[in-house]
Formats: structure tokens, sequence, C-alpha cells
């Protein structure tokens, strides 16, 4: 049996009335014994009280960044071990948007994958390439240096992490890659990791996945799952993304 894995993103959005929603819709799912892990990644701020809300539940709660230390003068920032400590286990690493917006490289990103490994949060980390890379047939050769990069600066294995090839021209445009892209890159991805890294992890694919296009994107025989962000927000569309999954794992 498969296992599959879906991270709904709710980047700067959300509320405690949306979690409410999101938990009633979720309670619904077979998810308990289905090979499915599904989980929330709510801003900060509403990351302790959507540990308590999923407190038993199997839906995972994680946050979508955090620091690189543990504690110190980093004035506004959040780190590992307070997420552990307020109930989040898992983070989102390597962002596209945190990338671009903060300025986060593939060593950055390393460094906080190891961070949060440290603190026993499974990170959950980010890569993929821009229109320009993908037109330029460099798609590939971008995502693998990405993957080396991080891993060279992460001074934990990688192994209890879990990865996400987000497409930067897919995310929150309405325009997924094609089953045949995606699963072309998870591919080269899980090649790559076992041949240079000894690793093998779940890949998930991130950029406009909805509960339409689920199914097809799920069927990619490497693809182990979603990251999903404007979905996310929706309590009927983020379950069916979860009952997709639930459904492929079956299979
Ligand atoms: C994301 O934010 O990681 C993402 C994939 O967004 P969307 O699903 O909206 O494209």
């Amino acid at each position: 049996m498969r296992k599959y894995f879906i991270a709904g993103n709710w980047k700067m959005n959300g509320s405690v009335d949306l979690l409410n929603k999101m938990h009633n819709a979720l309670s619904e799912l077979p998810v308990q014994g289905s090979n499915v892990t599904a989980g929330v990644f709510t801003p900060f701020i509403f990351v302790q009280h959507a540990a308590e809300i999923f407190k038993a539940s199997p839906i995972v709660v994680g946050a979508q960044d955090c620091h690189w230390m543990s504690s110190g003068a980093f004035t506004g920032e959040i780190s590992p071990t307070m997420l552990i400590e307020i109930g989040a286990t898992h983070v989102i690493l390597g962002h596209s948007e945190i990338r671009r917006d903060q300025g986060d490289s593939d060593s950055r990103i390393g460094e906080k994958a190891a961070a949060a490994l440290n603190a026993g949060l499974t990170p959950i980390i980010c890569v993929g390439e821009s229109l320009a890379e993908r037109n330029s047939d460099s798609t590939i050769r971008i995502v693998t240096q990405q993957l080396d990069e991080i891993i060279k600066a992460s001074t934990k294995p990688l192994t209890n992490s879990v990865l996400a090839y987000e497409p930067i021209w897919a995310i929150g445009t309405g325009l997924a890659a094609t089953p045949d892209q995606v699963q072309e890159v998870h591919s080269a991805i899980k090649e790559h990791l076992f041949d240079n890294h000894n690793l093998q992890l779940l890949v998930l694919y991130g950029g406009s996945v909805t509960a339409a296009n689920a199914g097809e994107i799920f069927a990619c025989p490497s693809v182990d799952g979603a990251l999903v962000g404007g979905a996310s927000l929706k309590p009927t569309e983020f379950s069916g993304i979860v009952l997709s999954a639930i459904s492929a794992a079956q299979r």
C-alpha cells in the first residue's frame, strides 16, 4: 500500500473560525489507518490553537517556517523548539515565497532543516524552478542543485524529512504542472537522492492542486502527496484532496 502526505499551507490566511470548519470537515474522513497523513500548516499565531483542536485526531499540525537556532537575539523569530512546545510536529522550509521575500538560500534552508530535525520536527523541504529555468530546459539541474546545497548545509541527515517539488510558475497561478511534467521531475529527484545521498524520501507535488486534478497527480508512480496552498483554505476542497489520496493509497 502506498503512503501519501497532504499538507495544507495556509500562507498568511485563515482564522480560528476556519480551523474549526477545517476540523469539522476533516473529521468526516476515514484518515485513521488509511496510510495517508494530512496536515494543516497555519500562520505561527494559530499553531497552538490548531494543535489543541486536532489533538484527538490523526491530522498533524505544522508551521510554515522556523529559525535555524533554538534561541537567542533574533528579534521577531520563532525557533523549532518553541514550535514543538506548542504542539507542532512538522514545518515547511524553503517555500519559494520565503526564498523570494526573506532571501533564504539553499544553505540557510539546510541549516533550518537540521535545527528542525534536532528539535524533533519533520521538515517539508521545498525546491522548484522558475518559468525561465523551465523554458531553458534547466529544471532537473536546478532542482537537484538545490537539493545538493540543502543536504550539504544540513548537519543532520535528512532521513526523517519530506520533500516538496513546487515549480514556482505553478504556485497560485491555477496552472498546475501536467502529470507527465510532475512524474519526470519526481522520478529524477528520487533517483538523484538515492544514487548520490542514499536517501529515500516522500516527494510531494505543489502548485495549483485542487480536488479536481488531485486524482491524476496522485496516480503518478513517483508522487507521494501534495503541498496545497489556495485549496487548503476551503474545507470541502481540501477534504476532496485528502479523500483522493485515501483512494489512491488503496489502489
Ligand atoms: C503553495 O503555497 O505551496 C502552493 C502550492 O500554493 P497553490 O496550491 O495555491 O498553488
